[in-house]
């Protein structure tokens, strides 16, 4: 989709806009007939879009007493923007005007504008976006660009979850992030099996014994030259393409959404590509190891011990805990930047998803009280909520295995915890772990979410990043 920034909008484009108060709708149109009927619609239901003719233009406008400066206001506002897409979509109109709106209406509005059509023989009118021009007055082209791009980006990450493990193996994801590198102008280093091999890497290995297709551990850097940090920032995403939960096998419908077990990834992927896009003077390292998880034949099995990179070994009591094992692995291996903080992301324990639903991130670790206040700022500026979960050592006791050094599940209780402080084993730098689980994929769309993976992760990390810029 374009947006434009012009002032000579094609005749019939329809406007639209949030209205402070109703004496506001003269911003949206001067006819008497269009004011009171938007009047006579807010009299009835007190908030919400409304629609009226005004010489043959449609104009939306939506009553929302909310300050779109405070980040609740500016939700109410993306929300907003997501309701009008969908109004607009319904009306078939390809072009909308958007006098003064402010950033969150427009992030809104783009973000709800995606559907995943790849799969689809035929592309059917209802399944594709009818909306592909924005105009916008008022703006600065960087601001626009800027949102442009964080909003692409997003998509990105939409898209690579969305794709099937038909479509996206663990080859596919690394000739992605390549492609990806290649276009926005970033390092990136596909290791191959041997190489992953020569790492010792036992357990993105161990995970993809059942597996057909060869594992790949991928190496995504940007530096420019006017970073201002001397340690990078090293984001690693849990890449399982596919879980079936290996012999540890899932429930039929558990899996049945299970091509999003990569979401950390594709939210990595986005971020990296965000940064080079955006120009943010930040070194970013990104790790992303991948496989999918089967119970082939030479599966690993329950009872089996892995050797990890770092030389931990692992009792495997579940194979359905595998996205820790290939983290462990992505961890060890960020130790050879020095860096100045880890960021994992990753679809890891049903059990975050349970503790606080869709509606927020899990996030723990040992980073400063500094970077945890502008992550958890972050989180609430771009509505990608983190609630801090507690880190306790005493957690540690439930991981503690008979035959290893660690077994890879901790058991019922707090097992969001016992799989960050698995993973916190293999760290000796500042670590954040943030289990997406809940977040990562609608099952139906919800407000600027369409149906599918959610990209979640993405504008988060573009944001906190931006923070670390001085
Ligand atoms: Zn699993």
């Amino acid at each position: 989709m374009k947006i434009h920034l012009d002032t000579r909008i094609p005749a019939g484009t329809p406007r639209a806009g949030v209205l402070a108060s109703a004496d506001a709708a003269t911003a949206l149109t001067t006819s008497a007939a269009a004011q009171a009927s938007w009047n006579a619609f807010w009299a009835r239901s007190g908030k919400g879009w409304c629609t009226a003719t005004d010489d043959g233009t449609d104009a939306y406008a939506n009553l929302l007493p909310a300050d779109p400066n405070t980040p609740e206001g500016a939700e109410k506002y993306r929300q907003a923007g997501a309701a009008l897409a969908k109004l607009l979509h319904a009306a078939r109109h390809t072009g909308v005007s958007l006098p003064n709106a402010h950033p969150a209406l427009v992030e809104g509005l783009l973000l709800a504008n995606y559907r995943y059509t790849d799969q689809f023989a035929q592309k059917k009118a209802e399944n594709t976006p009818s909306l592909n021009a924005v105009y916008l007055e008022g703006w600065k082209a960087s601001d626009l660009r800027a949102l442009e791009i964080r909003v692409e980006c997003v998509f990105l990450a939409r898209t690579l979850i969305n794709h099937p493990v038909n479509v996206l193996n663990a080859q596919g994801l690394a000739q992605a992030a390549a492609d990806a590198g290649k276009e926005y102008g970033f390092h990136v280093e596909v290791f191959n099996k041997k190489k992953i091999e020569s790492l010792k890497m036992g357990g993105l290995l161990g995970v993809n014994w059942g597996s057909l297709d060869e594992p790949t551990f991928t190496v995504l850097e940007y530096k420019p030259a006017n970073a201002v940090n001397a340690q990078p920032y090293v984001l690693v995403g849990k890449g399982v393409v596919y879980d079936t939960g290996g012999l540890s096998l899932k429930p039929t419908n558990s899996m049945d959404t299970m091509k999003s077990d990569m979401s950390g990834a594709a939210a990595v992927l986005g971020a990296v590509s965000g940064a080079a896009r955006l120009g943010l003077p930040v070194h970013v390292v990104g790790l992303i190891p991948a496989t999918d998880n089967r119970p082939g034949g030479n599966a690993v099995t329950p009872g089996d011990v892995l050797t990890m990179s770092d030389g931990t070994t692992v009792e495997v009591l579940n194979t359905d805990a595998e996205g820790r094992l290939i983290l462990a692995d992505a961890l060890h291996y960020a130790k050879r930047y020095n860096p100045q903080l880890v960021i994992d992301l990753a679809t890891l324990t049903g059990a975050a998803a349970r503790a606080i639903g869709h509606y927020a991130t899990v996030a723990m670790g040992t980073a400063s009280e500094e970077v945890w206040s502008d992550l958890l700022a972050s989180g609430s500026r771009t509505h990608e909520r983190l609630v801090r979960f507690p880190f306790w050592d005493d957690y540690n006791e439930l991981l503690k295995s008979t035959v290893a050094d660690l077994k890879n599940i901790g058991g019922a209780d707090a097992g969001a915890i016992t799989a960050g402080k698995f993973l916190e084993h293999f760290t000796d730098y500042p670590y954040v772990h943030l289990d997406i689980a809940g977040p990562a994929f609608a099952d139906k769309p919800m407000g600027y979410w369409s149906a599918g993976g959610t990209g979640i992760g993405v504008r988060l990390l573009l944001d906190f990043l931006s923070t670390r810029t001085a």
